[in-house]
């Protein structure tokens, strides 16, 4: 496989991109080598610009749960452009986009669209800081929920349980606010809530994404409702990766979590950048104009975004993959598992959906911590292997794969052909 083009744009990018990349994770740091630079992408395939083509299992970190440019999607896209790119002005498209997402959340009543998942966050921070008159929030190490100030701070770094900033350029006191506790773990947040009074709302990914997946435990979430709500503090599920992908809504009701204040983002918009968040009446009626909680944007709720959001969320509906998609993760986890044995690689297998992930480690993987137990350099021989075999992954151990309606039979034999290639070269690499 030839990557000359790819080794030339990354060299070339230097000069007036910063890493030549647009986000950091696109520079393949943790797998090493060049990354990348693609072309196209049709269906289940993405082509990179050495015309390499690959299954692909990063669909732009989820958006593209439908694979890429479905006809009857594009068609929608292309109708709305010709009626202009935005007008400063509402549109039928954002009412019928607010119509179906409140529909398949029972915790919203209404939305408002922003334009990516970390606007979401920071606004929904804002939102919970105005309807409890609360400051603090609690995180859990290991989520990460876009790049805000505040939450910024043991967002799948090295930096969990103290509060410190996981940037340069985030002040002390952005972070002060913030608390962080153990995901599946509710000791640590029984311990914030008996000594802060002061909290307004605790966030979590109702399935972890960017830690890799971890599935949270019934006892953990019933147990974070209860306490909190005897405290007046409001739950902010951050479903900018799980909203749409594993049910027609929210991750929230298959694990029974009863949200305040929902984050959305990734497959709402279809490819296109979209964001939301919407609680009930009672909460949403503090934003402007209805309240006093200011939040605006110039390009939210764009018309091109939202004729794609429209049309992917109905056409995923109407395909109503997610029973397939379980299966056809079941079946990925069996061939990693199968190959991992042997070739006696000790491996564990999360899923949830359509989201799935290996980690290299021995010990069951349900927090950041343990996550952390995963062996990075086996991924990266296992990342780079399934590259030369045609598929595209998330260039992390801690990133999950996403599954696509557009896999099909053939494409899933040359994932699992390239799962046992993967899985001997880490045998012949790494066991001696
Ligand atoms: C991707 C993601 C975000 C950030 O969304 P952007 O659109 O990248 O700003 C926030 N929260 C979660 C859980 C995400 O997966």
């Amino acid at each position: 496989m030839n990557f000359d083009r790819s080794k030339r744009l990354f060299e070339e990018g230097q000069k007036n991109l910063v890493g030549a990349v647009n986000s950091p994770v696109r520079a393949y740091k943790s797998v090493g080598g060049t990354p990348l630079f693609i072309k196209k992408a049709k269906g289940s395939k993405i082509i990179d610009v050495d015309n390499n083509q690959y299954i692909d299992l990063v669909l732009s970190y989820g958006p593209m749960i439908l694979g890429h440019r479905p006809k009857k999607i594009e068609k929608s896209i292309v109708k709305a452009l010709k009626n202009g790119y935005t007008f400063g002005a509402t549109s039928a498209g954002e009412i019928e986009l607010a119509k179906i997402i409140c529909d398949a959340f029972p915790s919203m009543d209404k939305v408002r669209f922003v334009n990516s998942g970390t606007e979401a966050v920071l606004s929904a921070l804002r939102l919970a800081r105005a309807f409890t008159n609360k400051n603090k929030i609690i995180k859990f190490s290991g989520c990460y929920h876009g790049h805000t100030d505040a939450l910024l701070v043991a967002a799948g770094s090295g930096l969990a349980t103290l509060s410190l900033p996981g940037s340069s350029g985030v002040p002390k006191e952005a972070v002060q606010n913030t608390l962080i506790a153990e995901y599946n773990n509710i000791e640590k947040v029984k311990n914030h809530i008996n000594k802060h009074d002061d909290i307004a709302a605790v966030i979590l990914e109702p399935i972890t994404g960017n830690m890799g997946v971890i599935v949270p435990s019934p006892e953990f979430i019933s147990e974070l409702r209860r306490i909190t709500k005897e405290k007046g503090i409001l739950i902010i599920a951050d479903e900018v990766m799980t909203g749409f992908r594993s049910k027609f809504g929210g991750a929230q009701e298959l694990i029974d979590l009863e949200a305040d204040i929902t984050c959305l983002g990734k497959v709402i918009g279809g490819g296109f950048p979209v964001g939301a968040y919407g609680a009930r009446n009672e909460i949403m009626e503090m934003v402007a104009p209805l309240g006093d909680m200011y939040q605006a944007g110039t390009l939210s709720g764009n018309p091109i975004a939202m004729a794609s959001g429209i049309a992917t969320l109905k056409e995923l509906k109407k395909q109503n993959p997610f029973d397939t998609f379980n299966k056809v993760a079941e079946k990925i986890e069996t061939i990693l598992k199968e190959a991992a044995k042997e070739n006696n690689i000790a491996l564990q297998v999360n899923r949830f959906g359509s989201m799935i992930n290996p980690f290299f480690s021995k010990n069951r993987v349900v927090d950041f911590e343990t996550a952390q137990t995963s062996d990075t350099e086996k991924f990266k021989t296992f990342f780079w292997s399934m590259i030369q075999n045609g598929v595209f992954l998330p260039p992390s151990q801690f990133e999950a794969w996403f599954l696509s309606t557009a896999l099909s039979n053939k494409d899933l034999k040359i994932i699992e052909k390239a799962i046992y290639a993967a899985m001997q070269a880490i045998d012949q690499h790494h066991n001696s």
